[in-house]
């Protein structure tokens, strides 16, 4: 073991005890909240952020899928008004979330059609620890009546993380089946230019106006004639982080366009992304599809774009995927920082799937943090996995730090713990050597000190300075990577929060190649895992709507 480790244990025991009497003394009278400019609340303490009922039994309000399609069906057909979503309670059925043989479950019955259930984790202490961890909702969401106006799917906490722009329902796909039945509807839905304005403009007026991910969809995005011109309006309005959700076929084409994407401000792709190999591709009917994914990785990695893999996974069908993907990013680390699971979601044509196939097919957060464990060795359901709003209180403590004259707040996912969760793995990109955060910095404790933090409401080098010695007291720099030091946590953590102000390679609409190459130059890839629920009429839960991450 190196020495400097030995050193470093040592200051994290002298900060660690530093950290607890400054932290005796600060706890008394904290400064009241103040309401930044992105804002018209104050910030939230965290004593004032409220939860949903969680644990178990508990009862919510889920829906009758077989009411939801009738009542889609006859509005289709004009013999009910549209407005109906909004006015009536269409379809809304009570449900119980319930524990058996150490699972969790959802059941329901409408009177009409009868009885309803579907698993919602294979392991309820996986549940359990991750809803323990919630650490509450975001300022209530305001200014916002005339957008968030969807009766008893309304948001009402936070602005979500992702504002998905379908740009098109075209594709150069024909994928069966397509979440979006791309090319498959019989007509073209395309928004103009005049349109994404008006949804990008719209958006920004939503209050807490938090920095949020622009995330243009489809069908395919970037055959729509006005994908450059989004993606410039995106960043010129002020988001800083514009995504496009693709099947990388056009960016496999074309350096130049992947230039020219990466030149208009497109700052992640999200791609589309199976499994290893040309076979695991073979099921979209793309002849080679996989080396089609590599060239894509490849150009829009040389042109400065960073790339996300986001892999739908269906049980017992292409879950066996999951450690092979994650060992793909962990053999390639200068080119994925992100990984995105989506357990399949029955919507569209598979609402129809058999009762017993939807069982089978059933793949919960839970069955990817066991996968993860079983597949790749790394990694504890219980220990290293986390509610995505977990970020909440990382954020919590940059909206203080950058004060009430911020324009935009923090990026925060207020999602419910049952949407999402997330862990990382830091991977030194020269040698590969890779460990689980987790492992080496104790999360918990860490939230729990910033949030004692962060409520104290103290200035700005005051509150970063406890901040370090928070980071110090739960680092452990014996489980860390051989090469790392805690020079290099300091610096992670004030990159990925802009909490002294040091240039690390500008993210906004500003940004040149210079600072792309800036940021990439760290000798860290802080690797992140997620698992991101989308609902369907199965589990649907108005509890997690209402807090919606994505919109
Ligand atoms: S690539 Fe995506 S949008 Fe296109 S057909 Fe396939 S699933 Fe649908």
């Amino acid at each position: 073991m190196r020495p400097i480790k030995h050193l470093e244990k040592g200051l994290t025991l002298v900060a660690g005890g530093i950290h607890e009497a400054i932290q005796s003394v600060n706890k008394y009278k904290p400064n009241p909240s103040f309401t930044p400019k992105w804002s018209d609340k104050p910030l939230l303490k965290s004593w004032q952020k409220s939860k949903p009922t969680l644990g178990w039994p508990r009862t919510t309000d889920s829906l009758c899928p077989n009411c939801v399609i009738e009542a889609r069906e006859e509005i289709l057909s004009g013999k009910r008004d549209v407005s109906v979503l909004v006015d009536e309670n269409v379809g809304e059925i009570k449900a119980q979330i319930i524990e058996r043989d150490g699972q969790i479950w959802m059941v329901k019955d409408c009177p009409t059609h009868g009885h309803f259930e579907d698993m919602m984790a294979i392991d309820a202490k996986f549940l359990t620890h991750i809803e323990k961890m919630f650490p509450g909702r975001d300022i209530d969401a305001h200014n916002d009546e005339k957008l968030h106006n969807h009766g008893s799917s309304t948001v009402k906490y936070g602005r979500g993380a992702v504002l998905t722009v379908d740009l098109t329902n075209r594709c150069n796909m024909m994928c069966d089946p397509c979440f979006m039945d791309a090319n498959q509807v019989g007509f073209v839905h395309e928004l103009s230019m005049e349109d994404i304005k008006e949804i990008l403009d719209n958006a920004i007026t939503i209050k807490p106006r938090r920095q949020m991910s622009v995330q243009f969809s489809g069908g395919e995005p970037s055959i729509s004639p006005h994908f450059l011109e989004s993606i410039r309006y995106a960043r010129k309005v002020g988001y800083n982080s514009v995504q496009a959700a693709t099947n990388g076929i056009e960016f496999a084409k074309s350096k130049e366009f992947c230039r020219q994407a990466a030149e208009a401000g497109l700052r992640y792709v999200y791609l589309q992304f199976d499994g290893i190999g040309n076979d695991a591709n073979s099921h979209r009917q793309v002849g080679n599809l996989f080396d089609v994914k590599m060239r894509a990785i490849n150009n829009l990695h040389e042109a400065g774009v960073e790339i996300v893999l986001v892999t739908t996974l269906v049980n017992g069908i292409n879950n066996d995927q999951v450690g092979s993907i994650i060992r793909f990013a962990l053999d390639n680390p200068k080119k994925i920082a992100f990984l995105s699971f989506q357990p399949v979601s029955f919507t569209g044509r598979d609402e129809e799937i058999t009762e017993q196939r939807r069982l089978q097919q059933r793949y919960t957060l839970s069955h990817l943090a066991h996968d993860v464990k079983n597949q790749v060795g790394i990694t504890e359901p219980t220990r290293d996995w986390f509610p995505l709003s977990l970020m909440g209180a990382f954020a919590d403590f940059a909206d203080l730090v950058h004060g009430p004259q911020a324009e935009w707040g923090q990026v925060s996912c207020g999602c419910h713990p049952n949407c999402g969760v997330g862990t990382a793995v830091m991977v030194d990109k020269e040698t590969r050597e890779m460990r689980p955060v987790p492992e080496f910095l104790n999360i918990p404790g860490l939230v729990k000190d910033m949030q004692k933090i962060t409520d104290a409401a103290r200035g700005k080098w005051m509150s970063n300075l406890m901040m370090g010695l928070a980071l110090l007291k739960h680092y452990n720099p014996y489980k860390s990577p051989s090469q790392f030091t805690l020079y290099e946590l300091f610096k992670k953590f004030d990159k990925s929060f802009g909490l002294t102000g040091k240039d690390y390679g500008k993210v906004g609409g500003e940004r040149t190649t210079v600072d792309i190459e800036m940021r990439r130059a760290d000798r860290w890839n802080f690797l992140f895992i997620a698992g991101m629920w989308f609902q369907d009429l199965f589990n649907y839960d108005f509890r997690r709507t209402e807090m919606a991450g994505e919109i």
